[in-house]
């Protein structure tokens, strides 16, 4: 059986009208003779309001509850794209996660597919419907509706390819692909024809929105190709495939820069062991996510200053944590919200030396001043000014060819 999924986000079925549209995809699927099971999100903004209202029920709605609730928006799109195909003479039905079921382990808002019972939905297929299943949600061993985190449509696409051995995995969306950097910043953003899994991986985490960073990861570990293309034009997208099928000659694939970074700097830390851990502990255990991290080393073997990076919405708690922890002593606190980390990815840099450079030379050409950096293996980010953002980003885009 000749299987594709097709993935639709929810830009893609976000109006009745676009519903339409979404159908017509379908169908041109069916003509090609393909066996297709869709997945959708919910209708954009209807998420994001029922996340709303449990807000304005309870600041701490009760988890349970929330993925009944939030999951349900996939349901009215499913319904929906499955009448519309009904409506066009299509056999076709909905499929909600309990029913298949999909199973998931772990904790509420944040579960992960570990099965997908495939047995009710290849009879489905076999008798030549079309199902219909929402993205988002599973069902636990304790037969209760699960999410698996915001953007999850993707991963639940991308562990049905798998369990269906599907031979292709379509995500569409309101873009055509996925760009060597964010079109919205900058003119020149060429569309990537293929990229690795860890490229992408590390473009998803560092700001390119486009895809679920950890639906990422399930499609590199399960060797799904994926692409991603736009349910608006007719246009050959983004392939992300491993590393062995792409021939790439650029150094760098993709430049991300992110948006709502902030930056605490803490002057004249007691330069002693554990330190560093008990300023971090607090901060995990609050579930602050710390992203970049330098220390100096002191110049006088008894104090150090560290430097820091956090999402500017967990700054304030940050600083309340800070400064009631008893376990550190310093001089001054310092903060900065009007930073960006600027980031350039390719697995091409394993293999090429001097890439470092070359990005630091760029921005000490354009005069932006670099306050902290970090590396992977294929990636390297700077924290800059936010004002320099746009400088920054066209010179390391011209710089590392990715304007032709
Ligand atoms: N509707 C869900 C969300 O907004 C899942 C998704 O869009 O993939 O997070
Ligand atoms: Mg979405």
């Amino acid at each position: 059986m000749k299987i594709v999924v097709l993935k639709f986000g929810g830009t893609s079925v976000g109006t009745t009208k676009k519903i339409k549209k979404v159908s017509e995809i379908i169908s041109s699927y069916i003509r090609k003779k393909y066996k297709v099971i869709v997945v959708s999100s919910a209708m954009s903004g209807v998420t994001n309001d029922l996340v709303n209202k449990s807000k304005e029920i309870s600041e701490n709605f009760s988890s349970n509850e929330y993925d009944v609730l939030v999951s349900s928006g996939e349901q009215v799109s499913c319904a929906l794209i499955a009448g519309r195909l009904k409506h066009k003479g299509i056999k076709s039905r909905s499929w909600l996660a309990w029913q298949i079921p999909i199973m998931t382990e772990g904790q509420n808002k944040n579960a992960r597919i570990i099965k997908i019972n495939k047995r009710k939905i290849l009879h489905y297929l076999e008798s030549g419907g079309i199902p219909i299943i929402t993205g988002f949600q599973g069902i636990d061993f304790d037969q209760r509706i699960t999410t698996i985190g915001r953007g999850g449509s993707d991963a639940s696409a991308i562990m049905l390819a798998k369990f269906f051995n599907a031979e292709k995995c379509i995500i569409y969306t309101d873009v055509e692909g996925i760009y060597t950097t964010d079109p919205n910043k900058l003119r020149k953003a060429k569309k990537i024809k293929v990229i690795s899994y860890e490229e992408m991986l590390e473009m998803a985490s560092l700001g390119a929105k486009v895809m679920q960073p950890v639906s990422i990861q399930d499609a590199r570990l399960n060797r799904i190709d994926i692409e991603v293309r736009s349910s608006y034009v007719n246009r050959s997208g983004t392939l992300i495939t491993k590393k062995k099928n792409i021939k790439n000659n650029k150094i760098i694939t993709g430049i991300t820069s992110t948006q709502n970074d902030a930056k605490v700097s803490l002057i004249g830390v007691k330069d002693k062991p554990g330190v560093a851990a008990s300023i971090f502990k607090p901060l995990s255990k609050n579930l602050i996510n710390v992203d970049m991290v330098v220390q100096n080393i002191s110049a006088n073997g008894k104090e150090t200053d560290l430097t820091f990076t956090i999402k500017n919405e967990d700054l304030n708690r940050t600083k309340k944590i800070i400064k009631s922890n008893i376990a550190i002593n310093f001089r001054k606190m310092i903060f900065d919200k009007n930073v960006s980390k600027i980031s350039i990815i390719g697995v091409g840099m394993v293999t090429t030396p001097g890439v470092t450079y070359r990005m630091f030379q760029t921005l000490a050409d354009k005069k932006i001043n670099i306050q902290v950096i970090s590396t992977s293996e294929i990636k390297i980010s700077v924290l800059i000014n936010k004002k320099d953002i746009k400088k920054a980003l066209s010179a390391l885009h011209k710089e590392f060819n990715l304007d032709k």
